[in-house]
């Protein structure tokens, strides 16, 4: 038997949006996080694909958006990522709370395991949340955003997914992938992932067995991802999930990282990716997100997908008087 291995952290979130424009907007001058990457998705390569980070794109910072145009809205639900949560100081709790009450829609203010939650949507009704932590991760800030350095966002705090039964995924999460259950709250169960330092590195489940399963659509969650330190470890998981006789993908070369896929309970989509090579891959730091970067094998098509790609910085301003109607998240019984 090969000696424990865990999973350090959430690598990146993977969401959808009907409208990239807005997305940005609403990413770049409300968030203050960093387009860092602007491409188009592998699989699809007549839809953009973005990804916003820290200064650098820092695995468990990096939230990713398919943008499929005019696409109907979708409903979270079970066998979803129903929130996505971003660290921020505890110190700057009020300067958030306030920043979103005037640029969003709806901003409701809770607590979960003693630390102060704000919940919020973006323009599509994609669930988020800010947790304000006395000891966020320490990640590189966006230097020339619109938010000051000592309140800037540091990454992901945890993201919640709701599925029906508890027994599988503890399975799961804690025996296969290593995760250690930290603490448990109604029907609400937080994982600590094994880099405590990092961003990202909390993972919550909450159970619902009545939850209706969730429908993929704008506003929704893709899939989440969870760093692997290398490709030999990678290739680890691989093989572990393998004996556990969960289907697993091959790698597959997604140009900042490498990727597996699998399902978890309830076609929960999981994946697992390197920490490298990371976005400077194809372009400077200093310049990361300016222009579009295809992989080599799209590169004959540029001028073809570019025509068919919509402009991404138009006049288009977050849509404040336009939320989307965000559905009811399945209930949540915690604190
Ligand atoms: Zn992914």
């Amino acid at each position: 038997m090969s000696p424990k291995i865990t999973i350090s952290a959430i690598h990146h979130i993977t969401a959808i949006t009907p409208s990239a424009a807005e997305n940005l907007a609403f990413y770049e001058n409300v968030l203050g996080l960093r387009l860092v990457k602007q491409t188009v998705n592998f699989d699809d390569p007549y839809t953009y694909h973005l990804y916003y980070g820290d200064n650098r794109g820092t695995p468990g910072t990096i939230l990713t958006f398919f943008p499929w145009e005019n696409l109907p809205q979708g409903v979270p639900g079970a066998g979803m990522v129903t929130a996505i949560a971003f660290a921020a100081p505890l110190r700057a709790f009020d300067f958030w709370r306030r920043r979103l009450e005037r640029m969003t829609c709806d901003v409701k203010t809770g607590e979960r395991f003693g630390d102060p939650v704000l919940h919020f949507a973006d323009p599509h009704g994609l669930p988020l949340e800010l947790i304000g932590q006395s000891e966020p991760p320490v990640t590189p800030h966006w230097r020339a955003g619109p938010v000051p350095a000592e309140n800037a966002i540091s990454g992901f705090h945890s993201a919640t997914a709701t599925l029906h039964h508890w027994p599988e995924n503890r399975a799961l999460f804690s025996s296969l992938l290593g995760m250690t259950l930290f603490k448990q709250a109604g029907n609400r169960y937080r994982f600590a992932s094994g880099d405590t330092r990092a961003a990202g590195h909390f993972w919550d489940v909450v159970i619902d067995p009545q939850a209706p399963l969730g429908q993929q659509g704008g506003g929704t969650v893709h899939h989440i991802a969870f760093r692997a330190a290398s490709d030999a470890a990678q290739l680890e998981w691989q093989s572990r999930l393998r004996a556990a006789n969960i289907s697993v993908t091959e790698v597959r070369d997604r140009k900042y990282f490498r990727s597996i896929y699998f399902h978890a309970p309830q076609r929960l989509l999981l994946e697992i990716a390197t920490d490298g090579p990371g976005f400077s891959v194809d372009e400077d730091e200093a310049v990361l997100g300016a222009s579009l970067k295809l992989p080599q094998s799209y590169e004959p098509m540029r001028a073809d997908i570019e025509r068919h790609l919509p402009p991404l910085r138009t006049s288009t301003q977050v849509p404040a008087d336009t939320c989307a109607p965000t559905e009811p998240v399945p209930e949540d019984h915690s604190v």
